[in-house]
């Protein structure tokens, strides 16, 4: 609680600075085009701070075991440029799998082995000013820290993203869960004079601190900024958030809402129902996969899909321009990340691959060197005549999907497989479309687990037996290994179907697989007095 308090009496002195300091979009692409350039320095800034200097650091103890002095790294470098000496660093064991990142298994190179735990991780440079947690299909809720500087550091990508998608005159709007994130977010595109339009709240956080804390940081902000304040749109009531988005259609000719894609699904499903085009509408996506299935979905209602790429531990990882050439292609914002596969590309036939993520902004939520976050994706470098060309940032990521496997019983699914079958495979086979069908795995006191496929009320005349048959016909499909793994949760009777609603994650993500543990439960149950007071927040 002491340091949350310190954080937002850090907060409030620094608002009022961080929305006067405007900045144009020709000072995004200067300050963006000024940090690919200077990547190099960055990353050995960075790192002689963050890990040299920290005792803590996980990096540090893997850049020992290897036999790196600082100066050695400086000379890589020159020799090898960023990308050459992270690998070279990686073949030499300084890397983290994503597991070893979690910390849910000790890492060990040669004969050594270190336990990290995930404060471990936390930038020194970093003095927090709020909290979040991350969200995923992985399982492990873990806190992230924001400071000021940070909003300081991701404007310029806010700026350029929109620019370069044609957004910059049209009122930005925002709908997902309660959290500080949409205030930093409304505060950061305050800088280039960014019109907002309404913001949307779809969950709201039960536990008393955290809604009194990110309420209090909210109100801060609105003291020196004109922002909207949050209307509540819960998920499965899009018709609240279409509405609105109408009206501002209506009145300003054009839009845009950050959202998830998921999120985005429903309201452009509910849209066609009702026989209206949102041609002038352009979702900016973030926090979830944008998959072939879900592009279609949205773009069928006539609005524009563009996807940014990002997490908890590693913000802004890269924006779509406006002419890509793959569904979820983004640039890789070479200013904030240096990126490398896990292992050679050749041994993946071309397809998406587990990367190695290093940061290089000043100030960042988690510090990463050769860190896999838990996603797969093809890295690629195209030269684009748009935004992200003229800055630099020729490299760009595709395919992005999560890494994750679900392994019980000796099966071993990738996730990424069991979500093409939920949102592409089985609305194919037997109706509905991307979004009505999520897995949710849960466990039970006996560590063993059972799969409920849930099955979206807004379907008709649902045959759930049909759909598991289904559903493990197709999943039999994308790995010969697959059928045999199929069978095994047959005989496990580990399998359940019914009519529900999707689940959310604490993050407020509607994934097709989900774990619990993300899920909103209330964590404190509030009289009936402070239920009154909550709704002021
Ligand atoms: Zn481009």
């Amino acid at each position: 609680m002491a340091r949350r308090a310190i954080g937002l009496a850090r907060f409030a002195l620094r608002v009022r600075g961080i929305h006067d300091s405007k900045i144009s979009i020709a000072d995004a692409k200067r300050l963006i085009s000024e940090g690919v350039h200077n990547r190099a320095t960055r990353f050995l800034t960075k790192l002689e701070v963050a890990a040299y200097s920290n005792p803590k650091s996980p990096y540090l103890k893997l850049l020992m075991a290897a036999g790196y002095q600082l100066g050695d790294v400086e000379n890589l470098v020159e020799s090898q440029g960023l990308e050459g000496t992270l690998r070279s660093l990686a073949d030499s064991g300084v890397y983290l799998t994503y597991d070893e990142f979690k910390c849910r298994t000790p890492t060990i190179r040669g004969s050594q082995t270190f336990r990290f735990s995930p404060s471990d991780f936390d930038d020194p440079n970093m003095f927090a000013e709020s909290y979040g947690s991350s969200g995923g299909t992985g399982g492990d809720s873990v806190e992230t820290k924001y400071a000021s500087e940070t909003v300081y550091q991701f404007t310029p990508h806010w700026a350029l993203f929109l620019a370069e998608n044609d957004c910059l005159r049209k009122p930005l709007s925002f709908w997902g869960p309660q959290s500080s994130g949409a205030s930093s977010r409304q505060l950061a595109c305050s800088r280039f004079n960014q019109p907002l339009g309404p913001c949307f709240v779809s969950e709201e956080l039960t536990d008393f601190t955290e809604r009194f804390y990110h309420g209090t940081k909210r109100l801060i902000a609105e003291r020196v900024g004109d922002f909207p304040r949050p209307e509540s749109a819960p998920y499965g009531q899009e018709s609240i958030v279409l509405a609105k988005v109408g009206e501002v259609l209506a009145r300003n000719g054009g839009m845009c809402l950050n959202v998830a894609p998921s999120a985005a699904v429903r309201i452009s499903l509910a849209a066609q129902r009702r026989g209206i085009n949102l041609e002038d509408l352009t979702f900016l996506l973030g926090g979830e996969p944008l998959t072939q299935a879900r592009r279609r979905a949205i773009e069928a209602s006539g609005a524009i899909a563009r996807p940014l790429y990002g997490s908890s531990e590693a913000s802004w990882i890269g924006g779509q321009c406006s002419h890509p050439e793959h569904p979820d292609e983004v640039h890789l914002l070479e200013d904030n990340y240096a990126v490398i596969p896990a292992r050679p590309v050749e041994s993946h036939n071309g397809g998406p691959v587990p990367l190695l993520m290093t940061s290089l902004q000043r100030v960042t939520s988690k510090i990463l060197l050769n860190t896999d976050i838990g996603d797969l994706a093809i890295l690629d470098s195209r030269s684009c005549s748009c935004l992200y060309g003229q800055v630099g940032c020729s490299r760009v990521l595709h395919t992005i999907r999560s890494s994750d496997k679900i392994t019980d019983f000796g099966v071993n699914f990738a996730v990424a497989d069991v979500c093409q079958v939920l949102e592409a495979a089985l609305p194919c086979r037997v109706g509905g479309t991307a979004g009505d069908y999520q897995l949710v795995e849960e466990r039970h006191s006996s560590g063993l687990p059972s799969y409920n496929l849930r099955i979206s009320p807004r379907l008709p005349d649902v045959d759930c037996e049909e759909v598991v048959r289904v559903f493990f016909e197709e999943l039999s499909k994308p790995r010969t290994y697959y059928a045999y793994m199929v069978n095994t949760w047959r005989r496990a009777a580990v399998f359940k179907c019914f009519v529900g609603e999707p689940l959310a994650t604490r993050a407020g993500k509607m994934l097709p697989f989900y774990r619990p543990g993300f899920a909103f439960k209330p964590s404190l149950r509030p009289n009936r007095v402070a239920s009154k007071w909550l709704k002021r927040w």
